[in-house]
């Protein structure tokens, strides 16, 4: 009998759960097999979160390799070349974690029928959250759509435990058949070539390390140190939860087994809440699969939103004459990550402020963001734009300004990120346009040609926005 595991968002050899199934149900005279299917759309469409993927995947490969469990990688339309693939090594069984929602879950429904009308079983199991969408009812079955209730349940229901790999059985059952798929590895080595940004530790190992260094210290802050997005305050473990180099289960686990809960618990307590927010999201989007392109709150669909793609690239390029602003979308351009806190200030700016359309930023964070999650992210956005499930109420905009003096008091994120700024007294770093002008050339940042001024009037704005709120409540 022939086993394959296809690896899709879940680049990892340990507490993996299709991995550990299929280990665990080969006998001594079966093989299994790795793969990988690599669609040739990629190459049209390889984006920053792209990059970061497949210098994951580049050290989920050669990590697999080195084990002694060689990872195929197979190329083409996707039945095709399973259909190639599953003939050439004589396939008999499939397994993988499933998707629940958006493209993956529409492709492995596909999959599954397909795979099933070749007469290849399939096995699949829900791996990616904590939670899966149906695992979470109310009282009378139905799902939630308040965050509060939802954690309360989920906190209530016990937690999956680590599916162990069994290496040893891996290494013996693992075959090396990668000759047969010349093309895969060829289009493997052409993406390869592509990835061009350094990031800083990709992959399970630098996973591990990095949660390693949040359980030991920054986890007890948590509640107080991680709206402030000059302080190394959270976990980053955002990426790696959507690259699959770690699996959520550890991360629970480990909290569990290596937190002081002697020592303080408000940290912990509110970071566990976060990860319960992940599974929340992806209930929502589960439940409401059209959320990716229509407000979930119907009354504001067809909400006027503006239309100026001049003002749309200054907000992308960081270019707002808003200092937090700007350097939140800098940051992201750069590093293809962004704080929380800022996410919420950038989008609650292009929803209100600029009164543009929510789905213009989520397309956007898609392109851009490494932990590009499009429950999460679909959720955030309608979150700050009012009109998703429990979102920020319309008539509490934030202030872009008031937001940098409060989170960024003594404005270092600013300056690291918008340098012409860095000569900026305190006192007019959060909005230099107050600058008079002997302070701007004492500064070397003239406003107007050095720096931006604001694109908009924030009062005007904000008055605006409501009204336009209000008009379809
Ligand atoms: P930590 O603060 O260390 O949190 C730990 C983990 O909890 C995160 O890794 C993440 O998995 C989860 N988490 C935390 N906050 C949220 C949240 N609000 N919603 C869902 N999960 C959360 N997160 C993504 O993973 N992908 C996205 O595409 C994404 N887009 C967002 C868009 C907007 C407009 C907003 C407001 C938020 C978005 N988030 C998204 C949520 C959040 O900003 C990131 O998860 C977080 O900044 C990642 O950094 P971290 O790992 O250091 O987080």
């Amino acid at each position: 009998t022939t086993r394959a595991v296809w690896f899709r968002r879940d680049l990892r050899l340990n507490d993996h759960t299709a991995l550990a199934k299929a280990v665990e149900h080969t006998k001594d005279e079966d093989s299994l097999v790795l793969f990988f299917h690599m669609h040739p759309e990629l190459n049209n469409s390889f984006t920053m979160r792209h990059d970061y993927y497949f210098q994951t995947l580049q050290d989920f490969v050669s990590r697999a390799g080195d084990m002694g469990a060689p990872v195929h990688v197979i190329e083409g339309e996707i039945e095709e070349s399973f259909q190639a693939f599953v003939k050439e090594l004589d396939v008999d069984m499939v397994y993988f974690n499933r998707d629940e929602t958006g493209f993956g879950k529409k492709r492995d429904d596909h999959m599954v029928e397909y795979l099933d009308s070749i007469d290849v079983e399939v096995y699949h199991y829900m791996d990616h959250h904590l939670h899966g969408a149906e695992e979470i009812k109310k009282q009378n079955g139905g799902h939630y759509k308040v965050f509060s209730p939802y954690l309360k349940k989920w906190k209530q229901q016990q937690k999956p435990g680590i599916q162990r790999v069994n290496h040893d059985k891996l290494k013996k059952a693992a075959v090396d058949k990668r000759s047969s798929f010349k093309e895969g590895e060829k289009a493997y080595q052409s993406l390869m070539e592509k990835t061009e940004a350094d990031f800083p530790g990709t992959g399970e190992e630098a996973a591990g390390e990095r949660f390693s260094l949040f359980l030991d210290g920054a986890i007890y802050d948590y509640d107080e140190e991680r709206d402030f997005p000059a302080v190394d305050g959270t976990s980053l473990m955002s990426r790696y939860l959507r690259t699959g180099a770690v699996s959520i289960r550890t991360l629970y686990h480990r909290i569990q087994d290596e937190v002081n809960f002697k020592k303080d618990t408000s940290g912990v307590e509110t970071y566990i809440s976060e990860l319960a927010w992940r599974d929340f999201y992806n209930m929502i989007y589960y439940y409401y699969p059209e959320s990716d392109d229509k407000e979930l709150v119907e009354k504001y669909r067809g909400i006027p939103w503006n239309n100026d793609e001049d003002l749309l690239e200054k907000w992308k390029q960081g270019q707002t004459g808003f200092p937090l602003i700007d350097a939140a979308m800098r940051q992201l351009n750069e590093t293809g990550w962004m704080h929380n806190r800022l996410r919420m200030a950038v989008a609650s700016f292009l929803t209100k402020d600029l009164l543009m359309d929510w789905r213009e930023g989520e397309r956007y964070f898609a392109e851009r963001l490494v932990d590009y999650d499009p429950a999460s992210n679909i959720g955030g956005w309608q979150w700050a734009a009012s009109t998703g499930t429990d979102p920020v109420p319309y008539f509490r905009v934030f202030n872009p300004v008031r937001q940098s003096e409060r989170f960024d008091p003594h404005g270092r994120f600013i300056k690291e990120w918008v340098p012409e700024l860095g000569n900026v007294e305190k006192k007019y770093i959060h909005d230099p346009s107050k600058m008079p002008e002997n302070e701007q050339e004492k500064a070397g940042c003239m406003i107007g040609e050095d720096y931006p001024e604001p694109v908009v009037d924030h009062k005007k704005m904000r008055k605006r926005a409501i009204e336009v709120f209000k008009d379809k409540t």
